[in-house]
């Protein structure tokens, strides 16, 4: 017996309907690569993104199609990411900070017929758009007054012009909703990068779970900054699931430093935001140096790697600010687990609540997860025993885009690279990334906890761990370490930290210190980078 309920297709053009016609005066407000501020409502973000949709249309545009952006967070990003997705070609969003070579690669990859780009990365499209195989067009994100005089990109157009141009009579299309949407490559640390192929359903089912009050929480009375670049993994769908809620947006540009993220937050009142560490590392320096606070910021979801307990406490205590801890990855759309508190802990110590907090969370329903031994057999959830972390659901890939890579499933769940424990009730901790790992004497140590450690130091900024050759236990833990500015520590007083905080053994066995870390193109600490850096290091 069939449900006798009306077959909707699930389509993100759905959502910007929604958001213009129930929240349409609510603001998206954009630091604009111009420099300036930009303010409008979703009202008029749906009317653009219709005649940016006719724009598509005229272009020829077909069902399927892959269209590219290379843009930060911004209003006209936004356009696009319906625009595109809506009228069912597919947003294909680049990383810009990547190589050009490597942008070229990705951009044939796909196939992508037109690129779109803020005007800021008109030397960078110079440079690959001679290798670009498949683009018919290059369009910069900008009014004539900024179009350059002289350029090497023969078929450059204007994205204003391109909009005054067009009008607002378009009917968003019905399609199957297992149509793709959206591509994002993973950032191919090793070999080429890969294509996660999101559909339709997969995108507006991720945005209905990740706006759930134990997820990112989010609502009509929220302000949200996505620090998170629309092209890491579409900024974690804030861009779905903000309008999905009613929520204002309001977009940083490419003014990531702590000042401009401050100061924006401050002036649009925003009470909730997200990003990898790194960048909120930037934000409490200068927020710490100027003694300042925030007035309205309430939350933010730190993930995309590991948040220091030391940056969470700082949040949590310091400036009122909850942190949610999230997990997940380009191939999970990428919500898999977040962080939060149930009834159940109210009574606990704050020692215990912390404990808690600082694991990567619980599934958000729709995500199953489970950690297996090197032979596949699943292992208990005892918080102690870890193994290789494997997750399914309806935003997570079953292969890559032209099944690169082949059959990745393994009995129809992803392995998702990461190594685990869960507690009994369900609570996930990240030990590290299987490939960075530390392997001494036939034993793991988990890096990430020693990064911690070292990280609670008040002398520390940032700390990475790596494992280096020893002769006689394969490989023991090097601590690579930023002091922060002005701060004095040695080694041994680091490693004296260590004390008593985790089995002997785990001790690091040595300290470098460096002026940065190499940082890569998603804000994240290459490890295999400082593992190139430190392969020739010979410890004590
Ligand atoms: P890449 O870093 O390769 O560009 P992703 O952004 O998809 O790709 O990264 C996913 C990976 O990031 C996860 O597999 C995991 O190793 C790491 N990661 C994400 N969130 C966390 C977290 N909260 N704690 C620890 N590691 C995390």
């Amino acid at each position: 017996l069939m449900g006798q309920m009306m077959n909707q297709p699930l389509l993100i053009s759905s959502i910007i309907q929604h958001a213009s016609r129930y929240f349409g005066d609510n603001e998206i407000v954009s630091r604009r690569v111009e420099g300036d501020i930009h303010r409008y409502t979703y009202r008029e973000c749906h009317q653009r993104a219709r005649k940016m949709a006719n724009v598509l249309k005229g272009f020829d545009v077909k069902l399927g199609d892959r269209v590219a952006t290379l843009a930060w967070n911004g209003y006209r990003h936004m356009e696009l990411y319906y625009a595109i997705s809506g009228s069912g070609a597919v947003m294909h969003t680049i990383n810009p900070r990547l190589h050009p070579e490597q942008i070229a690669y990705i951009v044939n990859h796909a196939e992508d017929q037109y690129l779109f780009f803020d005007m800021n990365f008109l030397p960078i499209v110079e440079a690959f758009a001679p290798l670009c195989k498949t683009v018919k067009g290059f369009v910069m994100m900008c009014g004539r007054d900024r179009m350059p005089e002289r350029t090497s990109i023969a078929n450059l157009l204007c994205y204003e012009d391109l909009i005054a141009r067009h009008s607002d009579e378009y009917e968003w299309p019905l399609f199957d909703e297992n149509s793709a949407s959206s591509l994002c490559y993973t950032s191919g640390t090793t070999g080429n990068p890969k294509g996660a192929l999101y559909s339709h359903r997969s995108t507006v089912l991720h945005s209905y779970a990740s706006a759930m009050p134990d997820a990112m929480n989010l609502s009509a009375r929220d302000a949200v900054l996505p620090v998170v670049p629309m092209f890491h993994v579409n900024a974690w769908g804030l861009p779905y699931s903000a309008p999905l809620t009613g929520a204002k947006l309001v977009f940083p540009g490419p003014a990531l430093d702590g000042k401009s993220l401050f100061e924006l937050m401050e002036q649009e009142k925003v009470t909730f935001s997200a990003g990898v560490p790194t960048v909120w590392l930037g934000l409490l320096n200068y927020v710490g140096q100027n003694d300042l606070k925030f007035s309205a910021l309430t939350r933010t979801v730190i993930g995309g790697a590991a948040c220091p307990p030391s940056m969470m406490q700082a949040f949590r205590h310091r400036y009122g600010v909850e942190v949610m801890h999230a997990w997940g990855m380009t191939e999970m759309s990428p919500l898999g687990t977040v962080c939060t508190l149930q009834l159940k802990h109210d009574a606990l110590p704050e020692e215990q609540k912390q404990a808690v907090l600082e694991k990567q969370g619980h599934v958000v329903f729709g995500v199953d997860m489970k950690i297996v031994d090197a032979a596949g057999e699943e292992l208990p959830w005892d918080g102690k025993t870890y193994g290789d972390l494997l997750v399914k659901g309806p935003w997570i890939i079953d292969s890559y885009f032209k099944c690169e890579g082949g059959d990745v499933l393994q009995d129809g769940w992803f392995p998702t690279g990461d190594v685990a424990t869960i507690s009994p009730d369900g609570y996930m901790q990240i030990t590290d990334r299987s490939k960075d790992v530390i392997k001494s004497g036939g034993e793991w140590i988990g890096s990430i906890d020693l990064e911690n450690i070292a990280m609670a130091h008040p002398a520390v900024q940032q700390a990475a761990c790596i494992g280096v050759f020893h002769p006689k236990w394969d490989e023991r833990p090097l601590l690579v370490v930023v002091r922060k500015p002005g701060a004095e520590l040695s080694k041994a007083e680091l490693i004296q930290s260590f004390e008593g905080k985790i089995a002997k053994w785990w001790t690091p066995d040595d300290v470098a210190f460096v002026d940065a870390l190499p940082i890569g193109a998603t804000g994240k600490v290459l490890k295999n980078k400082i593992r190139e850096q430190f392969k020739d290091y010979k410890l004590p």
